[in-house]
């Protein structure tokens, strides 16, 4: 049985390998590191030469990688470096970019995984469910929209004239332009050879939306495949000349989710959202308590689920994306659906959108069932009918300002995540605030220049 380091090498030997990324998971959930020569890297991990080391600020801060002014990320801290530690386990071969593995690696501060990295959240997170004997398996189902031209292409265009790949309503469509079927062939093709095979790539409502949905797994597996899959789409993307974006909404109308499925397990293993594992469709009353604990998390902790401003722009009524805290029996209009039945019996999660961090959003939906369970919770009555006009439900917040306030008042947020948790992920949020609020926007000087 070779050691860690020598499956990397094996695998390095046999691809004709020359590149590993080093890939930290940032606040954003985005691959952040370096990409190291391999043989050098592997002599120094065979060695046990020092850590590699990379600037600590990726935890904390923002999508223009802002240098935030306060907090340990920060002037005030010095920017200091944290070590990377190799998750020699999570290497793979990237088809996407040639010759390279990407290998996952934990910030690491004092030899311990760093508190406030992502994973270490997230990881808590299935700690403390295991805690109560449960484990939990997730589905992860993202939507985003692809468009016509290259990202630079875009952006010296000064990202107007946008043209998305399709330019009606397309949903469920088989009949897609070349091109977009392009894209989808290439996309699973290259996941597939790096062992991450797509379940379906579906066309979606809005012009130029695709949906991707992955086989039910681990929830760490479903966080790396997650990033993993949006490295790939960008990357296919680029190659074809597209662009592909996961913003919540990248235009006034346009919402793209991230759905979250989750069941949840005995120690086990079998399952325990229903009373029936052959054919139930009803929730036991740990599926009730799950259910009831997710509804009091929805709304205090926003920034998990929709971190910027533009989050927000897509809780619309009739959008099919939430726009009350509500559940129901396979409900679209739900913030939380309780779907399928006996063993695939399962809660969608509808709030996070496309922009989460997986990591961020789970480690929310494990809290918030863990607090359903130890309280005991009871949810409000499922809503059958229309949960957009179910104005007994507390509705979504309108804006990042009022998620962040809601946040950083709640006693529960702090109690499940840990003070320090949300003290920092409301510092990265207030840094995404900050840029928009002082931002004079297109939408204020077509309203504005002439009227005002
Ligand atoms: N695009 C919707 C959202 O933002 C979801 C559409 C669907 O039901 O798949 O969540
Ligand atoms: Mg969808």
């Amino acid at each position: 049985m070779p050691s860690p380091v020598g499956r990397l090498w094996e695998l390095v030997d046999a691809h004709g390998i020359d590149t590993v990324l080093l890939a930290a998971v940032d606040v954003q959930g985005r691959l952040k590191g370096k990409a190291f020569d391999a043989r050098v890297l592997l002599e120094r991990l065979r060695s046990g030469g020092i850590s590699p080391e990379m600037c600590g600020y990726v935890i904390g801060t923002d999508l223009g990688m802002t240098a935030p002014k306060t907090g340990e990320f920060s002037w005030e801290n010095g920017f200091g470096d944290v070590a990377l530690l190799p998750g020699l386990s999570s290497a793979r071969v990237l088809p996407w970019v040639p010759g390279a593995v990407v290998v996952f690696a934990a910030p690491v501060e004092d030899s311990w995984p760093h508190p406030l990295a992502p994973a270490t959240l997230l990881t808590e997170q299935l700690t403390r469910l295991a805690g109560l004997g449960l484990s939990a398996k997730v589905g992860v189902e993202t939507e985003f929209v692809l468009y016509e031209g290259a990202a630079r292409d875009a952006a010296a265009a000064g990202w107007r004239g946008l043209r998305p790949v399709t330019w009606d309503n397309r949903d469920y469509a088989l009949d897609l332009p070349g091109p977009v079927a392009d894209f989808g062939r290439r996309l699973r093709q290259v996941l597939a050879e790096a062992g991450l095979p797509v379940e379906a790539v579906k066309a979606e409502g809005a012009h130029g939306q695709l949906e991707v949905t992955f086989p039910y797994g681990s929830v760490t597996a479903a966080c790396e495949q997650h990033l993993l899959f949006k490295h790939a789409a960008r990357t296919v993307a680029d190659e074809q000349g597209l662009t592909a974006s996961f913003m919540a909404a990248p235009a006034t109308g346009v919402g793209s989710g991230m759905h979250l499925h989750v069941s949840l397990h005995d120690v086990d293993g079998l399952p325990v959202l229903t009373s029936d594992p052959e054919d139930g469709t009803a929730l036991s009353e740990l599926g009730e308590q799950a259910v009831a604990g997710l509804l009091a998390v929805l709304p205090v902790l926003g920034p998990l689920w929709a971190p910027y401003v533009n989050s927000y722009k897509r809780f619309a009524d009739h959008s099919f994306a939430p726009s009350r805290f509500t559940w129901g029996r396979d409900n679209r209009s739900c913030a939380v659906r309780v779907v399928g039945h006996g063993r695939s019996l399962r809660l969608e999660v509808r709030l996070p959108g496309a922009d989460a961090n997986p990591y961020l959003a789970l480690a929310a939906v494990l809290a918030g069932i863990r607090h359903g369970v130890e309280a005991g919770l009871k949810p409000p009555p499922a809503t059958s009918g229309d949960a957009y006009q179910n104005l007994n439900a507390p509705p979504a917040p309108q804006s990042l300002a009022e998620a962040l306030a809601a946040f950083e008042t709640s006693e529960l947020a702090g109690d499940l995540l840990d003070e320090l948790v949300t003290a920092h992920l409301a510092r990265v949020a207030r840094l995404d605030l900050d840029h928009h609020s002082a931002r004079v926007t297109d939408a204020e000087l077509e309203r504005g220049l002439t009227q005002a």
